[in-house]
């Protein structure tokens, strides 16, 4: 295939030349034609709409009039010269001045001439100007960008501006651009597609994406690239699941046997709940593919997957494999081994850990145990996906809160064997679909979406600083009934000293109001040593502290049944799946459980609505989808994977929809033509392939 001239370094554009080229490159990431082309307007201008100029007030951000130049004169001195000019309609009259480039305006602007001005009004002493407008002649010339009824704006910096390279200059590069070159856009998605979805070409779409002939054809332009963005996303997300799978042969765990059976039949203390079983049953049949399994497990807090992850395990362990568990915090890494160990008591299998904080010779002990296949079962922390751990038969890995382990990690555990174990992936924090769908899309998902009966909902009170005395009254009752309360307070890195201030403040009024030896305080926060964390944290799990005051090192995993009432200090700092997960602590027991959130009386919009949210619902996936409308989808899942997030245009809290089709046509593409072999698809293979030279392949091994 011949290079496109579209690959040209921009450098060669008329207009440009090295220095912008330089600049276009280190701003915008722009360094050929082809990048130019797909810088998209983050917005427009409508230019349809002309004012009179008895319309005008000083609130209208830009405006369009149509009048003639009746005056026009050069005044001030030196550095105060300036032209001032009179532009007037049937309506009125008002100045338009310019301090700069006096030159080109003298010879330009004709008194007489009738032009379209464009600009910001402004008051100066009672009445209207504007400073260098733009102006231009009527009628408008016509051009490849046609009459321009809808002005993009382009998004530009301080450096390139002083290079000419504001809105406006790149628009004058893109029309040059779009009349020499639109004929080589070439399309991307096979027209059998576009048909399908009624969609506009790619060349029409790219030409009205920047110079939009009408506000229908704009939507056109932009449905059809959010689709191709979404769709490209998901052929390679499901393109390459379907290569690992081809790729890596799975265990298999055929046999359900004596681990499984006697676990279910004599230990577990309660039916699983309907969600729970089939979610079970799905990885039952993953395992007996002879695939690997990726599967995600989606279920709100309290739903019950560590019963689904042990359930697992124990299906590893029957048929002669090893399995782990990876916990994102040493606390919730020991409180999954003690209760996975205690439900055992050391009947069946071997369970370890291995965290920070496992001693060197302990380590060595477990090393050699691990490789001799004494071990069925090693919860841990990040500790386990060192190199120097090694199993013997490692079958099945089961990550907990998935959210705090980035792709990479994900990629390292699945080198560990040669054969690589299935993954069963856990999180608690619902995510919107259209996230799960793009973040997650290479992995098969599955939802426990059904609580153990019996829970009683949670009651959420929004309480302002005013109503503190009210707070302190209801703790003293719940405790007086032998409950426990949580009382969390924000740490975040960039007010740390503060918040650090704030907890000292909390802690000492907290110990004012449920003094010693009445009541007992155990203090928990990420500054303190593991040990001492431990030992605070033992003393609430064992009741023998009432009042656990704590920054959100408690957020995840811990379990406490009989805590029923969390307290959450300054909630408007919160944000909405934390404040779900820390609600999520309580309510775990048969007692009704409280969350009160306390703020202060000043909220922003987005604060009150986010404490409304939690008090109106507890379902998780109705908050996600809030706080994916609040936050958008970078935020959502932290920095770890924002790459795959860097969307152009589309928008994964709007185009729900775009994406849902854009996905779907990929599985039945994939369905009918899994090599991409059908000459209709055979554009889709010359993409795949390119990006396979072009990107570090970081989702596969
Ligand atoms: P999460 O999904 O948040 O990890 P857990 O697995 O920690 O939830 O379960 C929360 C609590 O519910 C635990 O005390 C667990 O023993 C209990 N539980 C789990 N499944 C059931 C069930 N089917 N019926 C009753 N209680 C259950
Ligand atoms: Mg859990």
């Amino acid at each position: 295939m011949f290079a496109s001239t579209l690959d040209t370094t921009i450098e060669f554009l008329k207009g440009v030349g090295p220095k912008r080229a330089e600049l276009l490159q280190k701003e915008l990431g722009i360094f050929t034609y082809d990048q130019l082309l797909n810088y998209f307007p983050f917005r427009y201008i409508d230019r349809t709409r002309f004012y009179k100029i008895n319309e005008l007030s000083p609130e209208l951000p830009y405006v369009q009039i149509l009048g003639r130049i009746t005056g026009k004169e050069q005044i001030g001195e030196k550095h105060k010269k300036r032209i001032v000019a009179r532009l007037t309609d049937e309506t009125g009259s008002i100045e338009l001045v310019w301090f700069q480039s006096l030159k080109w305006v003298d010879e330009h602007v004709m008194k007489g001439k009738v032009y379209i001005v464009f600009g910001k009004p402004t008051v100066f002493n009672g009445s209207f100007s504007i400073s260098h407008p733009e102006l231009e002649s009527y009628p408008r010339p016509a051009t490849i960008t046609g009459n321009l009824r809808l002005q993009p704006v382009y998004n530009s910096t301080e450096k390139l501006k002083k290079f000419f390279l504001d809105s406006k200059g790149i628009q004058k590069l893109q029309t040059l651009l779009l009349e020499q070159h639109l004929f080589e856009v070439k399309e991307t998605i096979p027209p059998y597609i576009l048909e399908k979805y009624h969609m506009i070409s790619r060349k029409e779409s790219i030409l009205n994406i920047h110079f939009p002939k009408d506000v229908a054809l704009l939507k056109k332009a932009e449905s059809r690239l959010k689709f191709e963005e979404l769709f490209f996303i998901q052929l390679q997300l499901l393109y390459n699941k379907q290569l690992r799978e081809l790729k890596f042969k799975g265990h298999l765990f055929p046999l359900v046997g004596e681990r499984v059976n006697t676990f279910y039949n004599e230990i577990l203390p309660f039916e699983l709940t309907g969600a729970q079983k089939r979610v079970i049953k799905e990885i039952r049949m993953d395992t007996q593919r002879g695939i690997q399994m990726n599967r995600l497990v989606q279920g709100d807090v309290g739903s019950g997957k560590t019963a689904v992850a042990l359930m697992s395990m124990l299906l590893a362990n029957d048929n002669g494999y090893q399995a782990c568990m990876m916990a994102p915090t040493e606390i919730l890494a020991r409180q999954h081994y003690e209760s996975i160990s205690s439900l055992l008591k050391d009947r069946l299998i071997k369970v370890s850990i291995l965290t920070g904080s496992t001693t060197k010779k302990q380590r060595t002990q477990l090393h050699l145990a691990l490789e001799a296949g004494e071990i069925d079962i090693l919860v841990g922390t990040h500790a386990l996906i060192e190199d120097k751990v090694v199993f013997k038969n490692l079958g099945l890995v089961v990550i907990d809160e998935q959210h705090r382990f980035g792709v990479e990690q994900r990629a390292k555990l699945w080198r560990k064997n040669i054969v690589p174990p299935h993954i069963l992936v856990m999180t608690a924090t619902p995510i919107p679909r259209t996230l799960a769908m793009t973040l997650y899309g290479d992995l098969d998902v599955s939802v426990i979406d059904e609580l153990p009966v019996g829970r009683k909902p949670i009651e959420t009170k929004h309480l302002f600083e005013g109503q503190r005395l009210r707070m302190f009254g209801f703790m003293k009752q719940e405790i007086a009934k032998g409950r426990q309360v949580y009382v969390v307070y924000p740490l975040i890195k960039e007010s740390e000293k503060l918040d650090l201030l704030h907890l000292e403040a909390g802690i000492e009024q907290m110990s004012y109001q449920f003094p010693r030896p009445d009541y007992q305080i155990s203090i928990v926060h990420g500054k303190m040593s593991n040990a001492d964390k431990q030992y605070e944290m033992q003393q609430f799990i064992d009741g023998k502290s009432q009042i656990m005051v704590a920054t959100t090192v408690i957020e995840v995993g811990v379990n406490v049944p009989n805590a029923s009432v969390m307290i959450i200090e300054n909630a408007e700092r919160f944000g909405l799946s934390q404040l779900h997960q820390l609600r999520g602590r309580v309510g775990r027991g048969a007692e009704q459980s409280f969350c009160i959130l306390m703020s202060g009386n000043k909220l922003s919009a987005d604060g009150k609505l986010r404490l409304e949210t939690m008090v109106k619902t507890s379902n998780g996936f109705e908050i996600s989808e809030i706080d994916l409308q609040l936050r958008g989808p970078g935020d959502i899942t932290g920095t770890q994977q924002s790459g795959v997030l860097e969307l152009k245009l589309a928008d994964l809290a709007k185009d729900q929809l775009i994406l849902q089709e854009a996905r779907n046509t990929v599985i039945e593409l994939l369905t009918v033509d899994p090599h991409l072999e059908l000459p209709e698809n055979s554009l889709l293979k010359t993409y795949l392939a390119k990006r396979r030279r072009g990107i570090a392949f970081d989702k596969i091994s």
